[in-house]
């Protein structure tokens, strides 16, 4: 079945357009599946994460998994000044949003020249996408939303930098994406001239640790780098999203002796 990402707007049914999202390989967290495998649904509502492991075999490390995300972030950890992360960001001519059902993801062109550099291993900036409320916790204590810039070595690794995102009255930098959300499953808009720096806070610290992605599969072998502060994200903009995605975290997992360090800042 031929299938544009462009004009998906005559899909009408929800199962139909989860079967074209299927087809297209598109799938949630920084997952991406082979273009000619179907994707099991899973969502966050009674097919949520207690039952993802149920949903398929292919989604059984979501519940046998030893290193699983989302965790929380205990403030008082050790700290490794040197070992931050390089990000390497500069402006996007343009990305393309998708509504895919679970979150709004960008994606961004491959040689849009963003990266990260983890001990020494370059990851280029693939998409990034949101959560709501956050997934991961800083003591206990989660935000308004979570937004994941995920990224991918030549190797096939992943690593996901995720930004916590702190509703305020007055913020504006991620207004452009939030506000041009395609507001049915399989509608894409183009945003121009995005600038992911204007999206992380200034103090660049960072939680790092391995863990998984979020959404099924829940594949392990990811490296996360959680900013410790917040970044602002407009209140308007927040209630937009949730009227689209009530919730869309993974409750936080066992954290099952998994070192995790404070770096930066850099
Ligand atoms: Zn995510």
């Amino acid at each position: 079945m031929p299938v544009r990402p462009d004009d998906l707007s005559n899909v009408i049914t929800r199962r139909g357009a989860l079967a074209a999202l299927a087809l297209l390989g598109i799938a949630g967290c920084g997952g991406s599946v082979a273009a000619t495998t179907s994707t099991p649904h899973w969502d966050y509502n009674a097919e949520g994460p207690d039952h993802w492991a149920d949903l398929d075999r292919g989604y059984a490390t979501c519940r046998a998994g030893h290193a699983q995300s989302p965790i929380d972030l205990d403030s008082p950890t050790e700290l490794h000044p040197s070992d931050h992360i390089e990000i390497d960001y500069r402006s996007i001519s343009s990305v393309k949003l998708l509504n895919n059902g679970h979150t709004i993801q960008a994606a961004v062109p491959a040689d849009s020249g963003n990266r990260i550099v983890v001990d020494g291993t370059a990851f280029t900036l693939t998409q990034f996408h949101f959560h709501l409320p956050s997934e991961h916790t800083v003591d206990g204590h989660d935000t308004a939303m979570e937004l994941h810039f995920v990224h991918t070595a030549s190797s096939g690794r992943l690593a996901v930098l995720a930004v916590l995102l702190h509703a305020q009255p007055d913020a504006t930098p991620l207004t452009p994406i939030l506000t041009a959300t395609p507001n049915r499953i399989g509608l894409t808009r183009t945003v121009s001239a995005v600038d992911p720096r204007e999206y992380l806070p200034t103090d660049l610290a960072q939680f790092r640790y391995q863990g998984s992605l979020t959404t099924p599969p829940c594949t392990e072998g990811v490296e996360w780098i959680v900013l410790r502060h917040p970044a602002p994200v407009a209140i308007p903009d927040v209630d937009n999203y949730r009227a689209l995605f009530p919730h869309s975290n993974r409750p936080t997992q066992p954290r099952n002796g998994r070192p995790v360090v404070l770096a930066g800042p850099n």
